[in-house]
């Protein structure tokens, strides 16, 4: 039976010292009570209170780390069922699966392919977390030296795949001896074994099956003292797997379900890389907190990492670039002038076509709070007199020669109030970003 926002408060100091970051003992009470704090927070309390309070208080979904301490990723602790209602804080970890069958150089190769996928995407650089080693080749000799190959190409936290206990445990202690793998023993398996082979790694688990089997079996772990634990729907089906990510989500968050109460690893893997791909966006966008997949299509790996990107965003803060000049190439006096909001999207779609455009040119990024260029238009936060005022704040006045802006086509309707109160001349652009190339190209005329 989980604990009241009461319960809790008659065990904390009720010093309302206010170090937890929350106002009251109560505040923070009812925080706990909700899965939103977790009792480490309060630095004042007591061995006794915390070990009375114990798991009743804890957070609501477990949080998972994999790989060692210094460089380890983080999974589950999720406090709501839709973005909007807070956020989603801890991406879905991508592990890209690599067979430990492959001979060295070819796991050299994967490796060195590995560290190629990645792609910058509004600013950001976003790319694979681990790789899942898969033991394909059932030996145990193999997959200790594929880790071993794998831990010093690229040492990024892995998780092991196997049906051998024996084998896990050997690649945990051996070549990544504390570097706390997540260890997915597939196939039958008794908890004792389980049991066992967390003891002796030292590391984290997937516990994988039907719904059932796996709160039985994470119910059974927790007793014994193994709670840093995995769930999985395994390999199942699409649907399977949809029904496995909400029914623990909503099991853990509403019902407060500890035995579900873990993060969910998907697979996205077979013949036909598209559907697989497919199945990882959804995963992703539902619940997801670790997907294997076997996609190496840079292709296909954009739209799954743009799906995280967007996702774990915080749904209350528009995702901004600083509001000011921006220069794209080696510009001139004479480069021509754009002006755009300061919300991502709109900044880095202009600056990737002014880019591939190859014509030098300033972006003026003007401060909207992070609205686009229509949503800012309504609420008066990209008009005449704010494209005017940062015109001028930015620099802009000395650095351009001509003293033309080009504005978005949207816009166009404030052209010739901006020409007043800006004292501009001015241009009216493409409507879509997909048209500044063209434009700079063949229309950009200031004579
Ligand atoms: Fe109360 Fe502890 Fe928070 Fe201080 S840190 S206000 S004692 S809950």
């Amino acid at each position: 039976m989980p604990l009241t926002g009461l319960d809790i408060y008659k065990k904390l100091p009720k010093e309302n010292c206010k170090e937890c970051g929350v106002p009251t003992c109560l505040a923070f009470a009812m925080k706990v009570a909700g899965g939103k704090a977790t009792l480490d927070e309060c630095p004042r309390l007591d061995e006794q209170a915390r070990d009375e309070l114990g798991e009743a208080s804890a957070p609501p979904q477990r949080l998972v780390k994999i790989g060692p301490d210094s460089d380890a990723i983080e999974v589950g602790q999720e406090t709501v069922l839709f973005r909007h209602d807070e956020r989603f804080h801890h991406p879905t970890a991508i592990a890209l699966t690599i067979s430990d069958a492959a001979d060295p150089d070819a796991l050299k190769g994967a490796c060195n392919d590995f560290k190629e996928l990645q792609f910058t995407r509004m600013g950001e650089t976003t790319h694979l977390d681990m790789v899942a080693l898969m033991n394909e080749s059932g030996s145990e000799e193999s997959m200790v030296q594929a880790a071993e190959i794998i831990q010093k190409e690229l040492g990024v936290p892995m998780v092991l795949v196997s049906t051998d206990s024996q084998t896990l445990a050997s690649v945990a202690t051996g070549p990544l001896g504390s570097r706390r793998p997540l260890l997915y023993r597939k196939g039958e398996v008794t908890v004792e074994e389980l049991t066992d082979l967390a003891q002796k790694a030292a590391a984290p688990l997937c516990v994988a099956g039907d719904i059932e089997n796996v709160a039985e079996t994470v119910a059974a772990l927790s007793d014994k003292g193994v709670k840093d634990v995995v769930i999985s729907p395994g390999g199942a089906e699409t649907a399977e797997t949809m029904t496995f990510l909400t029914v623990t989500r909503r099991a853990a968050l509403k019902k407060k379900f500890r035995a579900l109460g873990r993060p969910v690893l998907a697979v996205a893997c077979g013949q036909d890389k598209m559907a697989a791909a497919l199945d990882a966006c959804a995963y992703v966008c539902k619940y997801a907190a670790i997907i294997i997949t076997d996609i190496w299509d840079p292709h296909l790996l954009v739209p799954i990492l743009t799906s995280r990107q967007n996702i774990y965003t915080d749904p209350q803060k528009p995702v901004q670039v600083e509001a000011k000049l921006y220069e794209i190439g080696e510009v001139i006096p004479q480069s021509p002038l754009l002006v755009t909001t300061n919300f991502s999207l709109s900044y880095y779609s202009v600056e990737a076509e002014v880019e591939a455009s190859r014509v030098p040119a300033r972006i003026l990024a003007v401060d909207t709070e992070g609205t686009s260029v229509l949503t800012a238009w309504a609420a008066d936060k990209f008009s005449p007199s704010t494209i005017a005022a940062a015109l001028k704040s930015s620099g802009a006045d000395e650095q351009v020669e001509h003293h033309t802006v080009v504005i978005p086509g949207h816009v166009a309707v404030i052209a010739s109030q901006l020409v007043e109160d800006s004292s501009w001349k001015v241009l009216v652009g493409p409507k879509e970003a997909s048209g500044i190339g063209p434009y700079l190209k063949n229309e950009w005329n200031i004579g």
